[in-house]
């Protein structure tokens, strides 16, 4: 292991001075072995490390005593920066050094209190400010950094608050304390005790930069028994592999990013109780995690039973029948925040289990729900982030927002919005257009690049990137062509622009940002796949001209954190209404509920025997800058309602019964009308945080393979519990299959 420390030593004068050091170290060695007396031995591993950071001329001989905190702070003070290395990599090694036996790495012990005792923390290390200077204080964390400047020794402590410098003077720091301070290496746990002076050089980067604290007491309460695999002080995720955060979670959560999106993620929460409780009389119930299969549509966790043989618990994909039947009970305002569990294909934003606001009200329209909607989103912007986002929010239906943008969730903070042409183009000679349609389902739409110009031909071609996204959206291809200085004209394939010319004026006048100078690219096919094609493109060409604020705050808008949260450019927030009730799974032929079968039809729809198959469901989605953060509807609460719309998804009746029969009856008790919502909270805290993945607002989440690379979940179990549950593993069914 320390061979590794050459790495890090680059020129040969360096290298010299080691093998200077080596030398003196193996004195030193025998030295602490043979030192009877000697109270706290450092590990040998430690004290050998140590010694080998020592200038030769500062070795002790042979059979002197010697005491661990002076080979420490000798150490220490030979470390100096012009070796090239930095600290964090030197304290790395000499950590890792300590690992090669427990028993050393627990008596690094050496340099710890015998008594398990520390002065009682008197303020948070981030809290300090110029109005404490002259307190006497008391931080108790972690050491962010170390430097020993010679005698002079700073350090950093920190903890959950933030950091604040401390300082050895001379005049004021006891000896002891000094040597302590000088032996303190990174994520040491440490108690120090001070008094709060003005800094001289102050650092305005970080809150506490007008003060320091001039030591008087050290306690080391823990000392590093392994190798450190990142910095934690150095906080920047990007250049951390997430499989090694996740590994190391523990001290991943140590950096400050981490642990700020963890409190951010708890006031949230908080502010939406507050709410919930405080304004609108919700009570907060439970709801059973052992259960049986829930509506949303995704595929179960089971847990086979053992007490009933074969027969399997279902974990909930939400709490939707709960909440309902609790409504029925008479709770009349219920809310969770609910562990929900759906074993889907994961993305950056998805997780096996997620958490969800989850809430359901008696008595109400939708009006009502939308209401307390409102109140949360903008409970939650102002205590999570401190923005005011605008109310009342907007609100778009379904076919409008795909109509204009080809998404359910559109991103309304910059334009590039689409426009069908089906009705221009119904004569068009050009086939592709043509073709489609003539399909039922086909159709054309167009979005416009208003300055075309931006974007060159070759990248609208089979190799460039923007046909990329399009044919990753599923489209074959990407038609496109350019309007010239004129308006009218129309520039690019010569057929084409052939084909559109005669309509060409019609189809500037329509698309929006079309104009002189403009790109206009089609979508062609099915309504669904030319959807999708599109804003998959959108999103990507929005992106690369720059029309979106980046996650770390630059672009045209910014993080939501730093903004006065008046511009609706940088919240966009709507809430999308009237999605239809089904939508059709292709693949099976069959009608699918689109958000879950016990929404509500729309009573326009269906009343004097309109079909429920192609009504809209009184449902909505609420949707911040392109991402839905919460959904609901009104609920059936009708038993002949309830029938006719698990017949329109295909459940019989013996299946519906079988499923969901307790809800069914519970509607014969005399249930409400009812509706409700949920948010999904993680997304939500990873908006407010300005994160690019729910896995970094959530403490122990799972990988893309729905693993726990911490606890290493999921794990195998032994045959006998697997006997216990009744289930056999498959090969050995199948070996049994074999000799039956
Ligand atoms: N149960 C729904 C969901 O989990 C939310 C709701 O309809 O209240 O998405």
């Amino acid at each position: 292991m320390r061979p590794a420390l050459s790495n890090v030593l680059g020129s040969s004068s360096t290298r010299a001075l080691l093998a200077k050091a080596v030398r003196a170290s193996a004195a030193t060695n025998q030295a602490a072995a043979a030192s009877a007396s000697f109270p706290h031995r450092l590990p040998t591993t430690m004290a050998t490390h140590a010694a080998t950071l020592r200038p030769a001329s500062r070795a002790p001989s042979a059979g002197s005593r010697v005491c661990a905190s002076t080979h420490a702070r000798a150490r220490v003070t030979a470390t100096p920066r012009k070796l090239g290395w930095t600290r964090g990599v030197v304290t790395a090694r000499a950590v890792e050094a300590s690992e090669s036996s427990a028993a050393d790495a627990q008596s690094a012990s050496g340099i710890l209190p015998e008594r398990l005792s520390w002065p009682a923390r008197s303020h948070g290390a981030g809290t300090l400010r110029a109005s404490d200077v002259g307190s006497s204080v008391t931080l108790c964390g972690w050491v962010d950094k170390q430097r020993d400047m010679g005698g002079l020794v700073f350090a950093d402590v920190r903890d959950h608050t933030g950091l604040c410098q401390i300082v050895s003077d001379d005049e004021i720091t006891p000896e002891d304390a000094t040597r302590s301070m000088a032996q303190m290496r990174a994520e040491w746990v440490v108690a120090v005790r001070g008094v709060v002076r003005e800094r001289k050089d102050t650092n305005a980067k970080i809150a506490t930069g007008d003060v320091e604290i001039v030591v008087t007491e050290v306690t080391v309460l823990n000392t590093v028994g392994k190798s450190l695999p990142f910095s934690v002080s150095g906080g920047d995720a990007d250049d951390i592999s997430e499989e090694v955060r996740l590994k190391n979670r523990v001290l991943d959560l140590r950096r400050p990013v981490m642990t700020r999106n963890l409190r951010l993620r708890a006031d949230t929460i908080k502010a939406l109780r507050g709410v919930l409780e405080n304004e609108h009389d919700f009570v907060e119930i439970e709801t059973p995690i052992l259960t049986r299969s829930t509506p949303e549509g995704a595929r179960d966790y089971l847990v086979p039973s053992r007490l009933q043989a074969g027969q399997c618990y279902a974990l909930p994909q939400s709490p939707q029948l709960f909440k309902q039947m609790l409504m029925v009970s008479g709770l009349d305002r219920y809310y969770q925040v609910a562990r929900c569990f759906r074993d889907e294909d994961l993305r950056a934003d998805r997780q096996p289990e997620f958490t969800q606001l989850d809430l359901e009200m008696a008595f109400t329209d939708m009006e009502g729900i939308l209401q307390i909607g409102e109140d949360l989103m903008c409970a939650a912007f102002k205590g999570g982030i401190d923005v005011d986002l605008p109310r009342p929010f907007k609100r778009m239906t379904y076919a409008d927002a795909m109509e204009r943008y080809g998404s359910d969730k559109p991103d309304t903070r910059y334009g590039l919005e689409m426009s069908t042409l089906n009705d221009l183009l119904k004569d068009t000679a050009f086939k592709l257009f043509s073709g489609a349609l003539d399909s039922p389902d086909g159709v054309v739409k167009a979005l416009a690049v208003p300055d075309g110009a931006q974007i060159s031909n070759s990248r609208l071609k089979p190799k460039g990137d923007v046909f990329a996204e399009a044919v990753k959206g599923g489209a074959g291809g990407l038609a496109f062509v350019r309007v010239g200085e004129d308006g009218v004209t129309l520039e690019g394939g010569k057929a084409l622009c052939e084909a559109l010319q005669p309509v060409a004026a019609d189809v500037v006048r329509r698309v929006e940002g079309a104009g002189p100078g403009a790109l206009l690219l089609f979508g062609v096919g099915d309504a669904a796949t030319t959807n999708k094609a599109l804003d998959r493109v959108r999103q990507f060409l929005a992106r690369a001209l720059g029309l979106v604020p980046h996650h770390d705050g630059s672009g045209p808008g910014s993080h939501p954190a730093g903004s006065d949260g008046s511009d609706t450019t940088k919240h966009a927030v709507l809430w999308i209404t009237e999605f239809p009730m089904f939508e059709k799974n292709v693949e099976e032929d069959r009608l699918e509920a689109l958000h879950h079968p016990f929404t509500a039809p729309n009573q326009d729809d269906v009343a004097n025997g309109g079909d429920v198959r192609t009504a809209r469901a009184v449902a909505y989605d609420l949707v911040y800058n392109g991402v839905e953060v919460g959904g609901g509807s009104l609920r059936i609460y009708r038993r002949d309602v309830q029938e006719k719309v698990f017949e329109a998804i295909g459940l019989s009746t013996a299946e519906a019964e079988e499923k969901f029969g307790y809800l069914m009856e519970a509607f014969q008790f005399g249930a409400p009308p009812h509706g409700g919502m949920a948010f999904g909270l993680d997304r939500l805290v990873m908006l407010l945080a300005g994160a690019s993945s729910i896995r970094d607002v959530i403490a122990f989440p799972k990988t893309a393979s729905a693993q726990c690379l911490l606890t290493r979940a999921p794990g195998s179990v032994s045959d006998a519990q697997l006997r216990d549950l009744h289930v056999r593993r498959a090969e050995e069914a199948a070996t049994e299959g074999d000799e039956a």
